[in-house]
């Protein structure tokens, strides 16, 4: 049964959506408490299908006869299990790693980091994340990441494909004594590194949709992607019949009890006042990842704005210190769900805005083609009717 939810109006070449759906959207969402709504907000708002695979780990309830609408899958506009391929993966653990780098953008993250160098095994689509503040960085980071696939996992990466770009090309006497092969996009295809492109899209999407969660301020970037780095490992994927990365790398179960919802509101225990009998116990905070070779959670302290990593830590999941009540008569504009980004919808109101900026760098490799803009406009225009729901 499909049941129409909205339809758009069209301004300026794209269908905007004028409030009603997201008051509906809210109420929908308000009534759906239960476990199912929770772990699509933990592990980034995921689809219902990719849901369904974690039936086998943790009580995620049972899919709902009509599926509840999510604001925020609304508002961020994605659907999280896209990441779709159909290509031959590599026969073995770290045989082949994609790298690329996506920046510069112009809000400077809070760790001071302007890029992220993304790193993916082919064969267990693992991604790891790793925010640099200039691309001079990019080699000394991969070098350290072969060093630590060496130590951690026994293997040796064997070949590295990356774009021709120079903070790439200047791995060349580290991987020749390595005796690594470099695959560069003009080895292997025409066009850029499409594959890793359609993930930093991937990857971009869900941060924003879990800053749109929080209603983060837009420094918090790099948490966001940092986090999505960790929910893409943690996500069981079609590819791997329903498994997940993590458990191809590490051959162990996924502690799934370490994830929580991100950018909630937090109580870390106070260390430093223990010994004060009258000092506060906790410290309030904002639950902002989870730190690599940690056990443990990264918390933002409300009041002193510092970051830290605490093991006792109270979350309340469903509260987020950073977002504002909506107003009553507020009419955000939301565009169509496109397959692709595109700087036009900035134009759409602000909340919209925020997260946006962080698909644009503000220089270097600025990915979105005028081809692709197009294509987004005529896929705007096609989609009159925006959302139904199975
Ligand atoms: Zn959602």
């Amino acid at each position: 049964m499909k049941t129409l939810i909205g339809a758009g109006e069209e301004c300026n070449e794209v269908y905007v959506f004028r409030g009603v759906i997201r008051a509906s959207a809210h109420n929908i969402a308000a009534k759906s408490s239960g476990g199912r709504d929770l772990w699509h907000r933990r592990l980034g708002h995921p689809s219902s299908r990719i849901l369904s695979y974690l039936l086998s780990y943790v009580d995620v309830g049972k899919p709902a006869h009509m599926e509840t609408v999510c604001d925020t899958c609304f508002r961020a506009k994605h659907t999280r299990d896209c990441f779709q391929e159909s290509y031959n993966k590599a026969a073995e653990l770290f045989g082949l790693i994609h790298c690329d780098i996506w920046g510069p953008y112009r809000t400077v993250s809070s760790s001071g980091a302007s890029y992220f160098l993304t790193i993916v095994d082919d064969f267990s689509r693992a991604v790891w994340i790793y925010l640099l503040r200039e691309k001079r960085e990019v080699a000394s980071t991969i070098e350290k990441f072969c060093a630590m696939v060496d130590r951690q996992f026994d293997k040796k990466v064997k070949i590295l494909r990356s774009d021709n770009g120079l903070e790439f090309m200047c791995l060349k006497p580290f991987l020749e004594k390595e005796g690594m092969l470099h695959q560069t996009s003009c080895v292997y295809t025409p066009q850029k590194n499409g594959r890793m492109e359609r993930k930093h899209r991937h990857i971009l999407n869900v941060s924003r949709s879990i800053m749109f969660q929080a209603h983060l301020p837009i420094q918090f970037w790099g948490e966001c992607v940092l986090a999505e780095a960790h929910l893409i490992n943690r996500t069981p994927l079609t590819l791997l019949n329903g498994k997940t990365q993590y458990e191809l790398l590490y051959n162990e179960p996924l502690p799934f009890s370490k994830l929580k919802v991100f950018g909630c509101l937090c109580y870390a225990h106070n260390v430093s006042r223990d010994k004060d009998k009258f000092g506060e116990r906790s410290r309030r905070c904002v639950f902002v990842g989870y730190p690599n070779g940690h056990k443990a959670w990264r918390v933002f302290d409300l009041e002193t704005e510092e970051y830290f990593f605490s093991r006792d830590v109270v979350f309340h999941e469903n509260e987020f210190p950073f977002s504002s009540p909506p107003k009553a008569t507020e009419a955000l504009p939301i565009v169509s769900i496109p397959e692709t980004w595109d700087d036009d919808f900035e134009k759409h109101g602000q909340l919209v805005t925020t997260l946006m900026e962080i698909h644009e760098p503000t220089g270097g490799d600025v990915r979105g083609s005028s081809e692709e803009t197009n294509e987004v406009r005529e896929d705007n225009e096609v989609r009159g009717v925006l959302m139904e729901l199975t």
